[in-house]
């Protein structure tokens, strides 16, 4: 089965610059590359301004991309020019955003900002037909059919981001960009929303893009994760690599600011802060050190970060 795993997205070499060529440039997305396979949970973390959000924008195409290759089942997204093809690829690949509060039009009842996706694609043939779906999708993310009568306002932060899922589902789709979806949610609550969103990506065979800045959460929902920061991906592996046997400094840094629930660790905890590298003239990228665990460094670094990862494994 490990053989089979079939990709269900490509992105190579993926820039996206803003302002390019002004004295403003910002190297937001600076040359990514990584794969996603079909029915995975694939986490990127990195703190506030790593490029996590421009990334998941370039993928569904709200950007157009500097340089680079975006291919999602044989569609070569960063090549889509008409509005047409754009629909199109938007019928597979959705996006749910960070704030349930500004992202749903608070003038619009619950059932038009759930059937927005449905309306536009003509996916009723019959205005009963469109609101059994919006019961449908309401009662899949847990809300109950009688508030699609409701305004946004009227409902929790849990519950508008159930909403936003509900119309991020109404046109089946394949892929789903999840930006921080649980970020600004109240903690009690954030569990409740991620274990939905594995529910449903299991019921709808979905495959996630999970983005999130702290590596606590998308520990456990991930199959993989890609590790970024200042436009850059420095670390991918399994899930599991990235949390017990992290190889970039980065990552190690990012794993110090996770909170533990022991307070002896927690008094004698300290972040190790993040340096970054002085480069020199020889290039850092994306090498394998083992299979499929890949680490940002150069040749020079190979020897080492695999002399450290074997003494991870030969710990346990
Ligand atoms: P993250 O989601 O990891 O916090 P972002 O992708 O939002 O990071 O931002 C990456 C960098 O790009 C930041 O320096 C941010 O200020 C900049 N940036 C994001 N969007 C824009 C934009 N539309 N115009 C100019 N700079 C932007
Ligand atoms: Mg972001």
């Amino acid at each position: 089965m490990e053989n089979a795993k079939e990709k269900i997205l490509e992105v190579k070499n993926l820039k996206q610059y803003f302002n390019p060529g002004s004295k403003n440039e910002v190297r937001a997305v600076d040359g990514i590359t990584f794969d996603i396979f079909r029915g995975e949970t694939f986490g990127l973390v990195g703190e506030s301004g790593s490029g996590k959000s421009t990334t998941g924008r370039s993928i569904i195409r709200l950007y157009e991309p500097t340089d680079g290759e975006i291919d999602f089942q044989g569609t070569k997204v960063h090549e889509i020019s008409k509005k047409k093809d754009l629909l199109k690829f938007r019928r597979d690949m959705q996006m749910i955003f960070q704030d349930p509060y500004a992202s749903l039009n608070p003038k619009m009842k619950v059932r038009d900002i759930i059937a927005e996706g449905i309306d536009i694609h003509g996916l009723a043939d019959s205005k009963k037909e469109r609101n059994d779906r919006v019961d449908e999708l309401l009662k899949l993310v847990g809300l109950n059919p009688d508030h699609a009568s409701r305004y946004p306002h009227e409902f929790s932060g849990g519950q508008r981001q159930r909403i936003g899922i509900a119309r991020a589902l109404a046109v089946k789709p394949k892929f789903i960009v999840a930006d921080e979806p649980i970020s600004a949610l109240d903690v009690s609550i954030q569990a409740q929303v991620v274990n939905l969103l594995m529910e449903l990506q299991k019921s709808q065979d979905l495959t996630f893009l999970f983005i999130a800045h702290d590596l606590s959460m998308v520990k456990y929902i991930s199959d993989r994760i890609g590790v970024m920061n200042s436009g850059k991906l420095l670390e991918l592996a399994p899930a599991e690599d990235v949390y017990n046997k992290p190889l970039h400094a980065y990552t190690e840094s990012l794993l110090s600011a996770v909170p533990l629930p022991d307070p002896d660790y927690e008094r004698s905890r300290k972040r190790t802060a993040y340096v970054p590298r002085v480069p020199n003239n020889e290039p850092e990228e994306l090498r394998e050190i083992v299979p499929g665990h890949y680490v940002y460094c150069r040749e020079s670094d190979v020897d080492r970060l695999k002399k450290k990862r074997a003494a991870y494994d030969n710990k346990k």
